[in-house]
């Protein structure tokens, strides 16, 4: 279902991924779980100035989830608040199938889950990383202090598309 070399790309960071580690003291701390497929993330930022100094994450699941989430954290580190918001909207672009941003450069290794659009049940697990982003730049934003030290934790219950049997997509990829 996915081309080959975008297949391997996957594999690639959700075998060795990137940013996979405990952030000391993080600004912000948001934990987002997909309970359809099982998927983790822990999503840890420093923000200093309105921008990502750092982004690292911790978590487990399926590759789609986990290659996503390291993908994401390579592209974040150094833009403000306002451009990681741009390439989360980039990337919703790109799950929901748009042709402009599989050859937006900015989305750098990201783009190689552009066939995740094709396969509707898996894309809650490419956002999973994101919405937790989309989580910690609110909360960060609610408040400017008070953040430190504090984790936050969601459950992902946005529905899946009507029709859609989790069963039958199940050995769309592996992992
Ligand atoms: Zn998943």
């Amino acid at each position: 279902m996915l081309e080959t070399i975008y297949k391997e790309l996957i594999l690639d960071h959700y075998r060795k991924p990137r940013n996979k580690a405990p952030l000391v003291g993080p600004t912000v701390a948001v934990s987002m779980r997909n309970p359809l497929c099982g998927d983790e993330v822990e999503l840890m930022l420093r923000i200093g100035d309105d921008r990502i100094a750092d982004a690292r994450f911790g978590g487990q699941g399926c590759s789609i989830s986990q290659a996503s989430v390291s993908m994401m954290t390579e592209t974040l580190k150094g833009r403000t608040l306002d451009e990681a918001l741009e390439l989360e909207g980039k990337f919703l672009a790109l799950m929901r199938g748009e042709e402009e941003p599989k050859r937006d450069k900015a989305l750098g290794d990201l783009r190689a889950l552009e066939g995740v659009s094709k396969l509707p049940v898996r894309i809650k697990c490419a956002l999973l990383g994101w919405n937790a982003l989309d989580e910690a730049v609110k909360a960060y934003r609610r408040s400017d202090e008070g953040l430190m030290g504090k984790k936050l934790e969601f459950e992902d219950l946005t529905s899946l598309p009507e029709g859609f049997d989790p069963a039958e997509h199940k050995d769309d990829l592996p992992g």
